[in-house]
């Protein structure tokens, strides 16, 4: 299948999932998954109108970024060490792994060097899985208080993933969690604004995430393909 033909079909069951729940298409934005592909398919995907591209890893993004970043919207998704901050600052208009404290801090003061304000998902790990990075829902608030003072750095939502090895309906109650604890946060008005995106959902359990509320979908296998 090319990438054109899944993404049509990813569409057509987005607006499907979105008519049975009730949720507004234009309120799913679709994230490109492109870790899995070559520096030709992630230019076919900005060719076919996908804007949004995510990488977990600064190495293997560095040419495709180098070649095409002006093209599209870049997503920063894995695991960012504090010493990588460096690489991806100012490059990469959302990170979406913002899950500690060290790590906030370090974002903050380059992105002050720089004049910038980092546009960040707390990554909150619902499950509770040990091989997940993320601040557990009992530590969540007071990370988010702790953020809410960096001036650099604007929180526009909460990241989480669910276990790979769950039937997407069992997924639910993570993707639940998150929402819930996004909706707890704007209650508390820890931020002097809305804190409204909700970045969940993958290949396998997309359809799940958005009935629970996703803002962003991010998708690698099911949309762009795996090579190699
Ligand atoms: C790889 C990855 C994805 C996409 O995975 P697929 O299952 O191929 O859709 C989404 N989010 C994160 C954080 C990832 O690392």
């Amino acid at each position: 299948m090319s990438v054109l033909e899944r993404k049509q079909e990813v569409e057509a069951r987005i607006a499907t999932v979105c008519r049975e729940s009730g949720r507004q298409e234009n309120d799913i934005k679709i994230i490109a998954v492109t870790k899995y592909v070559s520096l030709e398919t992630t230019e076919q995907v900005l060719n076919i109108g996908l804007q949004h591209i995510g990488e977990n890893r600064w190495q293997d993004v560095k040419p495709k970024w180098e070649a095409l970043h002006e093209r599209g919207t870049w997503h920063f998704l894995g695991h960012l060490q504090t010493n990588k901050v460096k690489d991806v600052i100012g490059k990469f208009a959302y990170i979406h792994s913002l899950d500690r404290m060290s790590l906030a801090k370090e974002l903050d003061k380059q992105a002050a060097s720089l004049g910038i304000e980092v546009n960040c998902f707390l990554q909150v790990n619902i499950s509770g899985e040990e091989t997940k990075y993320g601040v557990s829902p009992q530590e969540f608030f007071q990370f988010a208080e702790e953020v809410s003072k960096l001036a650099h750095i604007r929180v526009c939502g909460l990241m989480t993933m669910a276990p790979y090895e769950l039937e997407s309906e069992e997924t639910r109650p993570v993707f639940r969690g998150l929402r819930e604890l996004r909706d707890q946060l704007n209650e508390r008005r820890l931020f002097p604004y809305e804190v409204k995106e909700l970045s969940m959902g993958m290949s396998s359990d997309f359809d799940v995430a958005i009935q629970e509320g996703a803002t962003w979908v991010r998708l690698g296998t099911v949309l762009v393909g795996k090579e190699g």
